[in-house]
């Protein structure tokens, strides 16, 4: 049975407007809708993102919204065509907390990746991980590291009420954080930030393994130590 799951935080208020909302071309943002202070904004947020990620990796991104206090962070989310995505951010963040949520978001694209997946029109057609109309190819890493790290059982549970909750505090130690409970999609986003973020885990927990599922693949930790550079952090911490 498929794993059920949410690709990315949903606005909680579908009727709420972004402050601004900008294309991206050719790596810069073109203003669609946006006063001054939106644009100064968006403009901070997408020059943090062209410093700490390589062009290569997010020429995906193909539009930024920023949102003030309405968000509670990002999200990333699909393009209708399926080819790009929107990235979404809160203007307050500012600092380590923006650094965080970019990693993040940025886990989604790198693992979500529409290489990994197959589009399909039927989500319960899916045997792997169903992500929108996308199901997980057998191999990918969103598929490796569900199977090994999470159970069908869990993933129902994530689901329900408070399920993600009693998921973390029935054993804390198997999370990377209260956040990576609520499905494996953002469990994979929670511990890609956290491989990134800490040093190399020696414990025997299964957060320390979840991380260690990353640093086993040399293009992960080479991935690792450019965003680190380009970040302003020590490469050779690990
Ligand atoms: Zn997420």
């Amino acid at each position: 049975m498929p794993i059920p799951r949410v690709a990315s935080q949903d606005h909680s208020d579908d009727e709420a407007e972004p402050a601004g909302a900008f294309r991206v071309a050719l790596g810069n943002l073109v203003r669609r809708e946006a006063d001054d202070e939106s644009f100064a904004a968006a403009e901070r947020i997408w020059s943090r993102v062209r410093q700490m990620f390589p062009q290569s990796r997010i020429e995906k991104i193909s539009e930024l919204f920023v949102w003030n206090e309405t968000l509670g962070g990002g999200s990333v989310i699909r393009n209708w065509d399926l080819r790009g995505w929107q990235l979404n951010v809160d203007t307050n963040l500012r600092g380590e907390e923006l650094d965080y949520l970019l990693l993040h978001e940025f886990g989604h694209v790198l693992t979500l990746d529409l290489a990994e997946m197959t589009l399909l029109v039927d989500p319960s057609a899916c045997a792997t991980v169903a992500v929108d109309i996308s199901c997980a190819n057998v191999g990918s890493v969103v598929d490796r590291f569900t199977t090994r790290f999470w159970s069908v059982e869990m993933a129902e549970t994530a689901t329900e009420p408070d399920g993600a909750e009693a998921l973390y505090e029935a054993d804390p130690t198997r999370w990377i954080s209260r956040y990576s409970a609520t499905s494996p999609v953002e469990d994979i986003a929670e511990t890609w930030t956290a491989f990134v973020l800490r040093e190399r885990p020696v414990g025997a927990s299964v957060a320390d393994e979840k991380i260690r599922f990353f640093w086993v693949h040399p293009d992960m930790r080479s991935l690792r130590a450019e965003i680190r550079i380009r970040s302003g952090l020590d490469p050779f911490v690990g």
